[in-house]
């Protein structure tokens, strides 16, 4: 990280309004195949959610350097684009080797400036690494059709090709995998690409930027620039820009899927969520409260498909006090103390918006099994940490139950029937993931079948596709038309050209004009 940042003087309020210069990291931008100093006035801290300190610090970037980075991408795209699909595929293979050969590396940034515990930091690249290692099969996924004599002496074929610079918009809660979900998947089809990654966690993506670097990816094939909403209307607005990926919540990409749209870009929006896990009373009970407990509160709730709601069926409604223990056990501690279950939420800001959502869970009527609000972690004071948190006695009209919590925080609702269940899902408007927890196969499939969700689970609490398949989310999860990775994200970063050939023999040359339609 030291290459990708770079020790800066930055003046710091003291007590009594003094100021004094202190030194912290500063995050480069990446154009045209360096690493540079931005020359922006306007810069953000970025915190150790564990302690809040001020670890760094990263550049609003300006519009010329903004500018800079779509050129770079659009002169390099001239080469990229006709760069041959076997030179693009090695590049990825040695890139999925440096992933690997990085991966603690990237685990301690990610810890550092997003909080998770340093084990689900190395899941956290490990299902990136997945995504690049599903782009080196680019030679079969980018293969086109044929269909030979559509009449005589005519053939139809199609080719893949790329579309042009794409860009990538990302949230702070997979620093890694969820760039990895983008830009791998936009170059290796030949395209080249703008990251922006969160302005919360943005020294991943630096290490990534540096990798693939030294994986041999030319100059100007991947720019990273830094910023908020100037840097994502630059996106949406510029020209060249072709497609956008963003993942991230509901208000920004909404947002972002209108004005690039308009702007006659492909946009593909990956949003917030409100997952349930549907717990029938003939589930393996002991499995099923493991899984809920670890979906719930594992990354601290700060995952899309954190299993946020529980609805619990018939007698599974007693098992909620066992729930409640199996929660209880969890440690909560900075993501990089040994046995850390639960780390930090990434500001003080969500903090506050979760702890005043279970408030209302209080005010409006249900009741908080286990209360994680007070939780105290020695060493780490200022820490933005909420304990593992049950609210029980839940209805759909409440507003935990409404809001995406994004915390550590598990809803329960009861239901009388599977129908009831599938209803409360259904009327959900969001359809990111859900599971169910179940023993019967009958129960399983209609489950699956009914429930208008994009990722379904059985007896699977996290049911996030690997790249093969594509992260089929749904509803208010969604906005575009093809999904992230897979054979999906390969359609999302190639059009399609069609050519219809026709060689006739000599002796079948035409006498006269054909001014009908041919058929
Ligand atoms: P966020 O929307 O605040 O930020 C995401 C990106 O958008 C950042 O790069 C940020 O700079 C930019 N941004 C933020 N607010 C904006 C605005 N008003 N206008 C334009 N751009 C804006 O999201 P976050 O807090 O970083 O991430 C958490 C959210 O992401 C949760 O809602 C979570 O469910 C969702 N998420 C979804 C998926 C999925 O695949 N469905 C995966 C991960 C996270």
């Amino acid at each position: 990280s030291t290459l990708v940042r770079s020790l800066v003087k930055k003046r710091v309020p003291l007590q009594m309004g003094r100021m004094c210069y202190s030194s912290v990291p500063s995050t480069k931008l990446f154009i045209d195949g360096k690493f540079v100093e931005s020359k922006s006035s306007d810069w953000l801290d970025i915190h150790n959610p564990a302690t809040n300190e001020v670890i760094g610090r990263v550049p609003k970037a300006t519009q010329e350097e903004m500018l800079a980075a779509v050129d770079s991408c659009s002169q390099a795209y001239k080469t990229w684009s006709e760069t041959s699909v076997l030179a693009r595929q090695q590049i990825f293979f040695r890139y999925q080797q440096l992933i690997k050969d990085n991966i603690k590396e990237l685990a301690k940034l990610i810890t550092l400036e997003q909080g998770k515990t340093l084990a689900d930091a190395e899941g956290d690249v490990f299902r990136g690494l997945q995504v690049v290692e599903h782009t080196c099969s680019v030679t079969s996924l980018m293969l086109g059709e044929t269909l030979p004599s559509l009449t005589k002496d005519m053939d139809t074929y199609t080719y893949r090709l790329p579309i042009g610079v794409c860009a990538g918009i990302a949230p702070f809660n997979f620093p890694a995998m969820i760039p990895l979900w983008m830009f791998p998947m936009g170059m290796v089809c030949g395209n080249t690409y703008l990251l922006k990654p969160s302005e919360r966690v943005p020294g991943c993506a630096m290490l990534l930027a540096k990798l693939l670097q030294d994986a041999g990816a030319p100059d100007g094939t991947l720019n990273v620039i830094h910023g908020q909403h100037d840097a994502v209307n630059f996106i949406c607005d510029h020209p060249a820009i072709k497609a956008i990926s963003f993942v991230g919540s509901n208000q920004a990409g909404e947002y972002i899927y209108e004005r690039g749209s308009k702007n006659g870009k492909r946009v593909q929006s990956n949003m917030g969520a409100k997952n349930h896990g549907v717990v029938m009373p003939d589930a393996n009970k002991e499995n099923t409260l493991n899984q809920l407990v670890g979906a719930a509160f594992g990354a601290a709730g700060q995952r899309c498909m954190a299993l946020s709601t529980a609805i619990l069926i018939g007698e599974a409604r007693d098992w909620l006090p066992e729930l409640v223990e199996r929660a209880k056990s969890l440690r909560v501690n900075a993501g990089d103390q040994p046995g850390a279950d639960v780390g930090p939420l990434i500001s003080p800001q969500a903090k506050e918006r979760v702890n005043s959502l279970i408030q209302t869970g209080v005010e409006e009527g249900a009741k908080v099994l286990l209360d994680g609000r007070d939780v105290k972690v020695k060493g780490y004071e200022n820490g933005n940490f909420v304990g593992p948190t049950i609210i029980g006695n839940v209805t759909t009209d409440m507003t935990c139950y409404k809001e995406e919590i994004f915390g550590p925080v598990l809803v329960v609702l009861e239901a009388e029937s599977l129908d009831d269940a599938i209803e409360i899902v259904n009327s959900n408007p969001y359809g990111n993931g859900t599971a169910i927890f179940t023993t019967n196969g009958a129960a399983a499939r209609k489950y699956s079948h009914e429930v208008d969700v994009g990722q379904i689970g059985v007896n699977v609490p996290i049911p996030v596709p690997l790249p093969m398949f594509s992260f089929t989310g749904s509803r208010g999860s969604f906005r575009g038309d093809t999904n992230f990775y897979g054979k999906q994200g390969i359609q999302f970063y190639t059009q399609i050209k069609t050519i219809t050939s026709q060689w006739k023999a000599e002796d079948a040359t035409l006498k006269s004009p054909a001014v009908t339609m041919p058929t």
